[in-house]
């Protein structure tokens, strides 16, 4: 048994204060009805949020807010610490703090708690947290305990009313904060994934990184969470390729050292991907790799469920000794931070490990104990998945009657989860999953009539077994069609998010340009275009690349900070976009470099694009506020082909790079200017050595015509 997303408490360790509620969604693996999951939730999305959502761009005479801030940061590395430093500041809280910093400290600092596995001291910061909100009539964090508050609505009379109450918060949330949005958008995704309805939370998902962008802090946590989360999504799917490809897209933006937490979380959850790709090894590496940054970052939640996790993966590969081990740690760990349900669940991997070791009768006590309790609980997803586990075990101990009961119960279970409500969207998955259990039943079934058991000598039952056998085929195959029908019509709505999703993994997000990676996938399939083109139609105009670098950005980074470093870096790609022609791809090229990529143009063209760019971006000072930053870029341009080489020789890559060494040149003629390359002036086979080489040359032995465009005068020069 393994946990695809942290459960239970676990969810919002891994969180900081802000995302923990956005993501305290019942686990689709193991707690598809528990009524009790979504209460913890309430709590927890009570828990916070404010350091997020309350605190928009805040007003710079309040250092009091930029001190939290500053701990929030730190607390993502060392919580303890981040607790130490918080606790510092409530005592000397300053008579004439605003409510925003009394706010968002309790809200912080609870989040810290949840995190530390606190439960009692972050839950009373929660209490106290409401009651100043109503003390204070602060309007952002009313209209965030409103949002939560559908998690009461729920709770009394289920997802429907909770779904018109959402509906008729719609028009205040209309007008409020993107943050408050965010949590709203967070929190409708909650429902749905809780009752599986996996394309309309993924709608949510794909509207909340629309929105990231508009967040005034925290963007980065934002964005590895919300991919976090549709990673686990399409776990739930069972589409764990999918899955893997979100961590990969959350780890881009991610290092262990910024964020451990949400570093963890998507580990344990690329664990699980690989792990239902059947990439064990590698899967083990990830979880490992989890448990260590877990230990080191005082994180015992993750540590808790990376030993769940490893617990499970050691049984998969058969190392009963490890896997007994791992789930007796994880046991500890969960017995500590009195966490039932997931203690309950890594005592099944401790069952599992002992009986496959030998031990079968301590080993199914404790199981069994674990399932009694899943049973008290309600949570059948849970029962399904290690009732199998149970009767596999069985089975490999030679017990072949206990284990046949137990497919028998995972049959009926199965089929109770699939026809619930919340299970109805999972119909793909179930097609190829109940068509294994069935296998699996006949198998059992055939191994059961081997033995010489009485009962099966009996003619009785072999007759039944028989009919059973036939009864099964038949209602396999209408079950089996009706599945495809709703399959399909899944598959058609999820096909349209994901490629929407598609879209967000080939934007650059501070700019919302295109990222070097989709230049290169559109390059890649330029031999095969230029070839169509050339046999069907005269040969036209060159394409041309334009490749720009803001000059001194590291001076304007010192001078005005990093966050106005960002604004001129997004200033700067919208006045680019105003002056490319529609056809143009213009795309951020690396941190402070742009690339435009100019198809079918003539050199006149160029040359008139290359000056409205250097005069749109120089010609005018960028404001910040009141105070006015220059800002000038230098611009190597070329075209490909370049001066009718075939491109073999010089391809699209070597193009750019003499475009880069261009730019350079442009750097060392004193900036705000750009080069071009217009032509050879001798045999390529003569030039491009030199040329991709040593362009300083090339030009001197009057090898390639060169030209020069002047940016607008500046100032100061
Ligand atoms: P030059 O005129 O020679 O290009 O000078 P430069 O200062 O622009 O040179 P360099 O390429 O060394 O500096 C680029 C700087 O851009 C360094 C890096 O810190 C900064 N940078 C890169 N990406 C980002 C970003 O996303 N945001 C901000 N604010 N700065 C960035
Ligand atoms: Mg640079
Ligand atoms: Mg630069």
């Amino acid at each position: 048994m393994h946990i695809e997303r942290m459960l239970g408490k676990g969810e919002w360790d891994m969180m900081d204060s802000f995302e923990q509620s956005a993501l305290c969604e019942p686990s689709r693996a193991h707690q598809k009805n528990s009524k009790k999951h979504i209460i913890l939730s309430q709590v927890l999305a009570l828990a916070t949020a404010f350091a997020f959502s309350l605190n928009p761009a805040y007003a710079e005479d309040d250092a009091l807010l930029h001190k939290i801030d500053q701990i929030q940061e730190l607390s993502d590395r060392n919580n303890e610490e981040g607790i130490r430093q918080l606790l510092e500041l409530k005592k000397n809280m300053p008579a004439n703090a605003s409510a925003r910093a009394r706010l968002d400290l309790i809200s912080v600092l609870g989040g810290l708690y949840f995190d530390a596995g606190k439960v009692k001291e972050g839950s009373e910061l929660q209490e106290e947290f409401k009651r100043l909100a109503q003390q204070l009539n602060d309007k952002d964090a009313l209209t965030f305990l409103s949002i939560v508050a559908a998690f009461d609505v729920y709770e009394k009379s289920g997802y429907d009313s909770a779904y018109a109450y959402l509906d008729s918060l719609a028009p205040t949330i209309e007008k409020a904060s993107p943050s408050l949005k965010f949590r709203y958008a967070s929190i409708k995704s909650q429902f749905y994934s809780s009752q599986n309805k996996s394309d309309l939370a993924l709608k949510q998902y794909l509207y909340m990184l629309d929105l990231i962008e508009k967040l005034p802090r925290r963007q980065l946590q934002a964005r590895m969470i919300t991919w976090e989360r549709i990673s686990g999504l399409y776990l739930g799917l069972k589409d764990p390729k999918k899955a893997l490809e979100a961590t990969t897209e959350a780890l881009a933006v991610s290092s262990a050292t910024a964020v451990p937490k949400s570093f963890v979380e998507i580990l344990i959850v690329r664990g699980a991907a690989l792990s239902q790709l059947k990439r064990n090894i590698e899967a083990l590496k990830e979880y490992e790799t989890a448990l260590r940054i877990a230990k080191e970052e005082s994180l015992p939640f993750a540590q808790a469920a990376a030993l769940f996790n490893l617990a499970d993966q050691h049984l998969i590969l058969k190392d009963y000794k490890r896997a007994e081990q791992c789930a007796r740690e994880s046991m500890a760990v969960y017995e500590k931070l009195e966490d039932k349900f997931n203690l309950m669940g890594a005592q099944v991997n401790l069952g599992l490990a002992l009986g496959y070791q030998g031990k079968v009768k301590q080993g199914a006590d404790l199981v069994i104990e674990s399932i009694d309790y899943f049973k008290k609980e309600n949570s059948k997803g849970a029962l399904e998945s290690i009732n199998g586990e149970l009767a596999a075990m069985y089975e490999a101990a030679g017990m072949y009657k206990e284990a046949l009961a137990l497919m028998h119960e995972k049959q009926n279970l199965s089929e109770e989860v699939y026809q619930a409500e919340v299970a109805k969207e999972t119909a793909k998955l179930r097609e190829g999953f109940d068509t294994e259990q069935r296998e699996k039943q006949i198998e059992l079934l055939a191994k059961n009539n081997a033995l010489k058991d009485a009962d099966i000598r009996n003619h009785r039952l072999q007759q039944m077994v028989t009919l059973l056998a036939s009864v099964i085929a038949v209602l396999a195959g209408c079950f089996i069609y009706m599945l495809y029908r709703r399959s399909k019509k899944l598959n058609l709505q999820l096909q349209e998010v994901n490629s929407q999703l598609e879209f967000h993994a080939v934007r650059d997000p501070l700019t919302g340009l295109h990222n070097r990676r989709s230049f290169i996938a559109l390059m890649s399939t330029r031999v095969a275009r230029v070839e169509t083109e050339r046999r069907e139609g005269p040969y036209g105009n060159p394409d041309c690349m334009i490749l720009l670098d803001i000059d001194h950005f590291k001076h304007i980074n010192d001078t005005w900070g990093h966050a106005v470093g960002d604004i001129v870096l997004k200033e700067v790609a919208s006045r680019l976009r105003n002056v490319v022609r529609d056809e143009d791809m213009l795309m951020r090229w690396g941190g402070e470099e742009f690339l435009i990529f100019s198809p079918k143009s003539n050199p006149e063209q160029i040359t008139s694009l290359v000056e409205r760019v250097l005069r749109t971006i120089g010609g005018e000072a960028f404001m910040n506020g009141e105070q006015a930053i220059p800002v000038t870029v230098t611009a190597g341009f070329i075209s490909v082909p370049f001066s009718d080489v075939p491109e073999d020789v010089c391809d699209w890559e070597r193009a750019l790079q003499i475009a880069d060494m261009a730019l350079y040149l442009g750097k060392t003629h004193g900036r705000n200017r750009a080069y071009g390359l217009a032509r050879l002036l001798v045999p390529h086979e003569d030039a491009i050595p030199t040329l991709t080489h040593d362009l300083a040359a090339a030009i001197k032995q009057n090898m390639v015509e060169v030209i020069e465009v002047l940016g607008p005068q500046q100032a100061s020069t």
